[in-house]
């Protein structure tokens, strides 16, 4: 994902840009686009959606860095849903809808606002994410758990659900991402059989888009592959659609995350 993401600063000039320009150049009139706000009315106040993010996420400070609050609506609300899912996990495994055709149950967490947060370098970096500020925050820095995820994946693990992590992470940021998941207190292994991190330069076989998926390609194809080793996904979890669209999951759990948008 973070080879993906655009920023989102150079897509607001950029429409502004194309907006400046029907408005010079007189390029027809005024756009006929429904998604385009015909009034400043109809768009949020970026200081003021800041602002709400950080009452969200219950923003509290360690010096000048910025930190989640468990006892922020944000954890509040996965706490709700990680209550659904676990109770979902449970009632699989309990009918052993996973044990038919000797399946073996299975768990898919994405990494970034699924399994650890991160929410303290988005505040560091402005929102504006660059895949070499990124690689600088892990090269110093572990991010803290998503509230509530790493009991409940261990939870899974220890009722002998194997737990797989599908991240938009480069390759090259496997050791990192090892480091970080095992130190904020994840006991399943995240070892090469089990974190499936995105290969641009030399994808694997199964996927059949190659250097050229999408997310979603990427991910559901993953999944599949999964599913081919023998197991049954009784869950998904993810902060963005894209982690969710595509099949190849029995249920699917959709985690907040205001801060960004990933196709
Ligand atoms: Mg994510």
């Amino acid at each position: 994902m973070p080879l993906v993401r655009p920023s989102r600063r150079s897509l607001a000039l950029a429409a502004a840009a194309a907006t400046l320009g029907a408005a010079f150049y007189g390029v027809g009139a005024a756009t006929a686009d429904p998604s385009v706000p015909r009034s400043d009315k109809e768009i949020p106040n970026l200081t003021n959606v800041v602002n709400d993010i950080k009452a969200y996420y219950g923003d509290t400070t360690v010096g000048s860095e910025h930190y989640a609050s468990a006892d922020s609506n944000y954890a509040r609300q996965l706490a709700g849903i990680e209550a659904k899912a676990k109770s979902d996990l449970a009632h699989a495994l309990k009918h052993g809808k996973d044990g038919k055709d000797g399946k073996k149950p299975a768990i898919v967490l994405d990494v970034d606002d699924t399994s650890v947060l991160t929410y303290n370098y988005e505040l560091e970096v402005g929102f504006a994410y660059s895949p070499a500020s990124n690689q600088a925050y892990l090269d110093t820095k572990d991010m803290p758990p998503v509230f509530g995820m790493d009991t409940l994946a261990n939870w899974a693990a220890d009722q002998g659900v194997t737990v797989f992590w599908i991240t938009g992470r480069p390759e090259a940021q496997r050791a990192d991402t090892v480091r970080n998941l095992t130190a904020v207190g994840y006991t399943a292994a995240p070892d090469t059989a089990h974190l499936y991190l995105k290969n641009a330069a030399n994808p694997p076989a199964y996927l059949a888009c190659g250097a050229t998926c999408t997310t979603i390609d990427y991910k559901s194809g993953t999944r599949a592959h999964i599913e081919s080793l023998g197991y049954d996904i009784i869950g998904n979890f993810g902060d963005q659609y894209s982690d969710l669209s595509g099949g190849h999951a029995d249920k699917s759990y959709k985690l907040p995350n205001p801060m960004y948008y990933l196709p």
